[in-house]
């Protein structure tokens, strides 16, 4: 308390070289506003305070939350993040990093004006959705494509549009939720769609389908349980079954698939995932699934399927409400361009990172694991660095019970507090996410991107550094 009467006044503060230069280069009521909450701030810090600290103390103290509160206000709330958890889908994280490709032709539509809505043939006013609808046929094998703002809007949309008012038929098995917001029965009431559960949680027959269609059934609906799996004595009908009763009843199908795989990843151990071109061949009338799961582009919501019910679709009230705009549109061509000639092996991280196989992890591992030994490994409180074999997860809803075999580096600390050094790292910029096994630190490589691994150790040397030093 006895501090308190020292803290700098406001004109105070204003006369200092820096503070001027941030009234040249910044609003001076903006200016003005950091330094009152700057001096709150160290009224609040000083009444726990016994010692007396001289003024220059307090004035450079509030200099330096001032300088804080400034760079913070001029970046943003976004902030780079350094995956080292092994999750390669994290929907904490922004999902699926984009490729240099996407990021390119994002940039430049960007940058420039564009031909968004312009029939450039014509020089007439032309669609949005035209854009991306060619790619999407030839890589699916679909008559027509639509893109939406993320996979609920696109089930939101297909319902609306093919079952306002009337009845859906789903089983009880796949009435999910997903990512604690997204769930059937709930998006199906705002869509105005009524739903009616057939089947059990764990069987569901083709006849509990055909036993429900009454002249009140407007669509027969699957929805692709991505992130859980019913084991033992279970049931669900085939889709191309189910087409083939749609087909036979005169009702349309529409299939909520959640991730879009576009090639084929069996050979890397990932094969519960259906390809979307192989839902189309199914006969399936409309699928959905997101652009950011494991086709690795942008947030969307990508629809495939029957032209006669996209159609429908684009001339629903509810798209323009949904609709995705001109960034949107970039990554997702830039994405799948790569899809159709590019290497998608290479040019999209994640399938690049589902890819890595063992010893690229190793490699990546061991040159990590080399290098923090070299820089961290004599610094008091780091006891042991090594590396070791662990379990990576693909994330994002998609193959809950599948572990990639991966590599990564454990570092152990004494008399250091885990939670306290994990929370530090998260606070850098960028922040730095790890695991923990044993009371240790576990940092896997297999989503540390190129060229974060130098970024990942200064900042650890640095943080540790810190600490040592305030003993
Ligand atoms: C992820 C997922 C959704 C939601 O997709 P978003 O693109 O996140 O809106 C819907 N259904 C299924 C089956 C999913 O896996």
């Amino acid at each position: 308390m006895i501090n308190l009467r020292k803290i700098p006044a406001v004109d105070e503060i204003l006369v200092q070289t820096e503070v001027k230069d941030y009234i040249k280069k910044y609003r001076r009521e903006f200016i003005l506003d950091l330094i009152r909450e700057a001096t709150g701030e160290l009224r609040r810090d000083l009444l726990t305070v016994d010692e007396e600290l001289d003024r220059q103390e307090l004035l450079q103290r509030t200099l330096r939350k001032l300088q804080t509160k400034v760079s913070q206000a001029g970046r943003g709330t976004l902030q780079k993040v350094i995956n080292g958890t092994g999750v390669v889908l994290h929907t904490n994280m922004g999902r699926a990093p984009l490729g240099k490709p996407a990021v390119d032709y994002m940039a430049e539509m960007a940058q420039n004006y564009n031909n968004l809505e312009l029939n450039l043939d014509e020089g007439k006013r032309g669609s949005r959705y035209w854009h991306v609808e060619e790619i999407l046929s030839r890589l699916t094998g679909a008559e027509a494509a639509l893109v939406v703002n993320n996979n609920a809007a696109a089930v939101m949309l297909g319902l609306n549009s093919m079952a306002e008012g009337r009845e859906v038929i789903v089983s009880r098995g796949q009435l999910v939720e997903i990512g604690g917001a997204f769930r059937i029965p709930e998006v199906m009431k705002l869509s105005g769609a009524r739903l009616v559960e057939v089947g059990t949680t764990n069987k569901t027959y083709i006849s509990d389908y055909s036993d429900a269609i009454n002249e009140e059934t407007a669509l027969l609906f699957a929805a692709h349980t991505s992130n859980y799996k019913i084991i033992g004595f279970s049931e669900e009908v085939e889709l191309d079954k189910l087409a083939k009763l749609g087909k036979e009843r005169q009702i349309p199908v529409m299939q909520d698939l959640g991730s879009g795989v576009l090639m084929d990843m069996t050979a890397w151990g990932l094969k519960d995932e259906p390809m979307v071109q192989e839902c189309v061949a199914s006969g399936v009338d409309i699928i959905s699934f997101s652009g950011d799961k494991l086709l690795g582009g942008p947030q969307a919501g990508i629809i495939v399927g029957k032209k006669k019910y996209i159609e429908a679709m684009k001339k629903n009230q509810l798209l323009r409400a949904l609709r995705v705009d001109k960034l949107t549109i970039a990554a997702l061509e830039g994405t799948l361009v790569e899809y159709l000639m590019g290497n998608p092996e290479d040019s999209i991280p994640v399938i690049h990172m589902l890819k890595m196989g063992r010893e690229e992890l190793y490699r990546k591992a061991r040159v990590l694991c080399d290098k923090l030994q070299e820089r961290i490994g004599s610094l008091e409180r780091v006891e042991d660095i090594s590396l070791l074999e662990l379990e990576d997860m693909v994330g994002g809803g998609a193959y809950p019970t599948y572990k990639l075999p991966g590599f990564g580096v454990k570092i152990g600390f004494s008399e250091l507090h885990l939670d306290n050094l994990s929370r530090k790292l998260r606070l850098q910029n960028p922040a730095l996410l790890s695991r923990r096994q044993d009371g240790k630190m576990l940092i896997s490589v297999r989503t540390i991107l190129d060229g974060d691994e130098d970024l990942l150790i200064n900042m650890l040397a640095e943080v540790l550094q810190k600490e040592n030093k305030r003993g």
